[in-house]
């Protein structure tokens, strides 16, 4: 799991374009109902982010909004980029009680991840 510090949002923001369109490859990647993984993406917000700036964010979905996804946990969903600089790096999507919570990023060579990848996922 993402070893770093976060540090809360407040108020939550919005998913940015790039984040977005990460999450829509991972998320299609991911056995389960269509349905909710679709309504969970778009009803979903930033509430924490990596405090070093390593692109991992902290998801909360609307539960009042979409139904949780069955039989999910730990990280479902992998993808291999390059962060901004070229840097190898792993991005993986955490559900825990079937609902999104965390993109996570891993940097393979073991340095510190500079954000997400645009579209080379
Ligand atoms: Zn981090």
């Amino acid at each position: 799991m993402h070893g770093h510090g976060t540090r809360q949002l407040s108020p939550p923001r919005s998913l940015t374009t790039v984040e977005r369109e990460i999450l829509r490859k991972l998320v299609a990647e991911i056995s389960g109902s269509v349905e909710v993984l679709d309504c969970q993406t778009r009803h979903v917000k930033v509430i924490e982010e990596c405090s070093v700036g390593c692109g991992t964010v902290a998801l909360a979905v609307d539960e009042e909004a979409c139904p949780s996804l069955d039989n999910q946990g730990g990280a479902p969903s992998s993808g291999l980029g390059a962060d901004e600089h070229g840097s190898p790096i792993e991005v993986l999507s955490h559900f825990r009680d079937g609902y999104l919570r965390m993109i996570e990023l891993v940097r393979l060579d073991g340095g510190l991840a500079r954000g997400l990848p645009p579209a080379h996922l």
